[in-house]
C-alpha cells in the first residue's frame, strides 16, 4: 500500500520591483510580511555591496518605519498585491 502525503505549503512569489525596488529578483514567502522582510534584507545586501540602483528603494524602506501613516499605506497596498498573486 502506498501512501502519499501531500503537504501543501502556500508560497507566493513577488519581485523586487513589486516592492519598490529596481530588479526582477524573486522573493518567496507565505505572507506579505515574509516577502517584505526578504525585500528589506535584499535591499540592505545590495546597498552594502555598493549597488546604486537599490539605494532609493532602500531609503524609502527605511523611511517607512519613520513615517507610520504613509508607511502603512504602502504596507496595506503590498498586502493587497500579495493577496492577488497566484500561489506557485
Ligand atoms: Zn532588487
Amino acid at each position: 500500500m502506498r501512501y502519499y502525503e501531500r503537504k501543501r505549503a502556500i508560497v507566493k512569489t513577488m519581485k523586487c520591483k513589486h516592492l519598490g525596488g529596481p530588479c526582477d529578483l524573486q522573493l518567496h514567502g507565505n505572507t506579505a510580511d515574509e516577502i517584505i522582510k526578504a525585500e528589506d534584507k535584499h535591499l540592505k545586501e545590495m546597498v552594502a555591496s555598493g549597488d546604486e540602483t537599490h539605494k532609493s528603494a532602500f531609503e524609502e524602506m527605511k523611511g517607512r518605519w519613520k513615517h507610520p501613516v504613509s508607511g502603512l499605506r504602502w504596507y496595506k497596498k503590498t498586502k493587497r498585491d500579495f493577496a492577488a498573486v497566484p500561489e506557485d
